[in-house]
This record gives C-alpha cells, sequence and structure tokens, in this order.
C-alpha cells in the first residue's frame, strides 16, 4: 500500500533559510512559485530573458539567468518542459549544483531514462502535482489542496524526502482535499506515460470516430459535437468520478443511461485492448518509447507535426471551428 503522508509527517524547518530557485516559470513555474512564497518561502527564478522572464518580474520575483539561479540557490526546481530539460541541465545547473543541495522535478521522465543525472552528492526528489499549473494555484487561493506526489532518487543528505514533503506542503498538497501520495520516479514515469499511450489518446480518438459514426447516421455536425464533449458534461462526470467514484457517480445518470452503459461498454475493451495495454508498459519499462521519442526530436518532428496536422485538420476539427465560431468560443 501506498504512503498517504499527513501534515503532521511535514518539517517544515528544512527549508528555514533556504533559497528556492524555480527554473522555468511557465505552467508548473508560476503556480508553484507563487504557493511557495504565500507559504512564506524565499523564491527566486530562473528563465531565459523572454516573455515568462518579464512575467516573473511582473509577478514580484528575483529573476536571474538559469545558471545564476541555480547558484544563488540551495533548491533547484527544474520545472521546464522534460524534451528540453536535458541540455540545459547539463550546461547550466548541473555545474552550478554544490554538495547539500537538492534537485526537484515534476516529472519522473528524465531521471528514470537518464537523461538527467545530477552529482552524487545532491538530493533529487519528485514533487509532482497531478494537476495542471493553473489548478496549483488556483485551487490554493481558495485555500484547496491538489494531489501530489513525492518520491526519492537519491537521498544525500538523509533529508530528501523532508525536503519533497515540505515543498509538497508548500505548494498546496495538504490544503484541505489535497493528498500527498509515497510515488517514485519510476512508477510516476509509467502511470504518466500509462495513461498517454493507453485509455487517454484512445479517448481521443474514439470520439473523433463517433462524430463520423453519428454524422453518417443522419445527426448535425453540431448535436454530435454538443453531445460528445462540447457540452462540459464530460468534464463534471470527471468531477463527480474524482468525488463519488468511477462508478458510483452512475447514480448521477438516468436509469436507461446506467443500463446502457453496463450492458454495452465492456464489449469495448476485449482482448485486443488487454494485449494493447501490457505492450504499452513493456515500451514504457524497456525504454522502447523513451528512445522512439528521442529519435523522433533528433529528426525534427516529422511524425508529431504530421499526426497533429491531420486531427486538426480532420471532420471533427472543421466541424468544430465552425461551431465553436458560432458560439463565441473562437
Ligand atoms: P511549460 O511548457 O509551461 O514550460 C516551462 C518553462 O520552460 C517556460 O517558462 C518556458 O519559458 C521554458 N522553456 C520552454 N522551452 C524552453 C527552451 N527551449 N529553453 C529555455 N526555456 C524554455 O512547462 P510545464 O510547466 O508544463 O512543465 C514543467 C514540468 O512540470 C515538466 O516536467 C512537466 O512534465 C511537469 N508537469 C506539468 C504539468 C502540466 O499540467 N503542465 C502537470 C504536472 C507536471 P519560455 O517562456 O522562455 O519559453
Amino acid at each position: 500500500m501506498a504512503r498517504i503522508f499527513q501534515a503532521a509527517d511535514v518539517d517544515r524547518t528544512v527549508l528555514d533559510g533556504k533559497t528556492i530557485a524555480v527554473i522555468g516559470y511557465g505552467n508548473q513555474g508560476r503556480s508553484q512559485a507563487l504557493n511557495l512564497r504565500v507559504s512564506g518561502r524565499h523564491v527566486i527564478v530562473g528563465n531565459r530573458e523572454d516573455e515568462s522572464w518579464r512575467k516573473a518580474r511582473e509577478d514580484g520575483f528575483e529573476t536571474h539567468p538559469m545558471d545564476r539561479a541555480a547558484t544563488l540557490a540551495d533548491i533547484v526546481m527544474l520545472l521546464l518542459p522534460d524534451e528540453v530539460a536535458p541540455p540545459i541541465f547539463d550546461e547550466l545547473i548541473r555545474p552550478n549544483l554544490v554538495r547539500g543541495n537538492a534537485l526537484v522535478m515534476a516529472s519522473g521522465y528524465n531521471v528514470t531514462y537518464n537523461h538527467v543525472i545530477a552529482p552524487a552528492d545532491v538530493d533529487v526528489v519528485l514533487v509532482a502535482p497531478r494537476m495542471i499549473g493553473q489548478g496549483v494555484f488556483e485551487l490554493a487561493s481558495r485555500n484547496e489542496g491538489v494531489p501530489i506526489l513525492v518520491g526519492v532518487h537519491q537521498d544525500a543528505t538523509g533529508k530528501a524526502l523532508a525536503v519533497a514533503l515540505a515543498l509538497a506542503d508548500g505548494i498546496g498538497g495538504f490544503l484541505p482535499h489535497g493528498v500527498v501520495v509515497e510515488s517514485s520516479f519510476n512508477e510516476e514515469t509509467l502511470v504518466d506515460l500509462f495513461t498517454e499511450h493507453t485509455w487517454a489518446g484512445a479517448f481521443l480518438y474514439i470520439l473523433d470516430k463517433a462524430f463520423r459514426m453519428l454524422i453518417e447516421g443522419g445527426v448535425s455536425r453540431e448535436v454530435a459535437i454538443l453531445e460528445l464533449y462540447g457540452s462540459g458534461e464530460i468534464g463534471e462526470i470527471g468531477r463527480a468520478m474524482a468525488t463519488d467514484g468511477l462508478w458510483r457517480q452512475l447514480r448521477l445518470h438516468s436509469h436507461t443511461s446506467q443500463f446502457g452503459q453496463l450492458t454495452h461498454g465492456a464489449d469495448f475493451v476485449d482482448r485486443k485492448v488487454e494485449a494493447l495495454m501490457r505492450k504499452a508498459i513493456a515500451e514504457i519499462r524497456s525504454g522502447a518509447f523513451d528512445r522512439r521519442w528521442t529519435a523522433e526530436q533528433a529528426r525534427g518532428l516529422p511524425l508529431f507535426r504530421r499526426l497533429l496536422d491531420e486531427v486538426l485538420s480532420s471532420p471533427l476539427s472543421k466541424a468544430e471551428d465552425e461551431l465553436y465560431a458560432r458560439l463565441g468560443r473562437r
């Protein structure tokens, strides 16, 4: 059973007198920096000099080039997109880490696949909110917590877990409705990629297929899109899953709907789906997916761009553009 931490497990004094450098003032960086500052921590920002840099300055943060911020910090939170972090880490961050520093990541990917390797005398911890950056800030502003996975990869000081928990506390993990769960870089990588490679991606493609089938069945494009996702009902159902439970939220639907879902849903999950899920796990564990993704980046993302172009110019996307323009959403 995974350990679920309580506020009483947090030793806030481990961050006393420490300077925290948030490297990358983006989705996660901005929210985590703001939350940590509100909780009384000394936070500086490291970013290249552009829009994000100006935003950090506007928000009142002392802002530096990334290497300078790393030099000034005791705790370095590397909050760059996973695919850009490794060369920046090697060039600007790693040379400026000193014994006893902590390196903090919000995603397991780069440590799992050895794209980021910290010096042995530095703590390496995972503090990974299961929440988009905006949510991390907005929930905490309403005094509501976020779910956060914490893990330790390297414990050079003997205090790595304490640092991770104190940071999770400062970000808002222990506020009401938050939850801080013990995990690891490998586990976070596995669950994150598994979701993307199985049901989350499948969900998008199945909605696109459903759109085509409904049109073929004589439904208008507008009604199809609103039914499938445009109404926002999916968001409400997702919220009910989180609060009531995956199956218990069914009671919010009509009996006809419940009967239909229970008698038809399982037919779509056959042996082939099971085999695809096992394959996804095997490819994540073996590093096969990472090798493909790394090679794709080295080639300049041709497949990525082609697939994105395909879906963005699909009949569904065109119908959606028209509908959303009429609804004032574009
Ligand atoms: P963003 O895409 O918001 O980018 C973060 C920062 O990186 C930006 O400030 C951006 O600054 C900078 N940046 C981007 N490209 C470059 C580059 N080539 N060189 C220098 N700086 C660059 O990242 P996220 O906040 O989404 O992700 C950060 C980490 O958090 C990742 O590890 C991610 O996996 C993790 N995470 C993200 C979640 C999310 O919902 N987004 C959820 C949980 C974890 P600039 O303006 O200069 O481009």
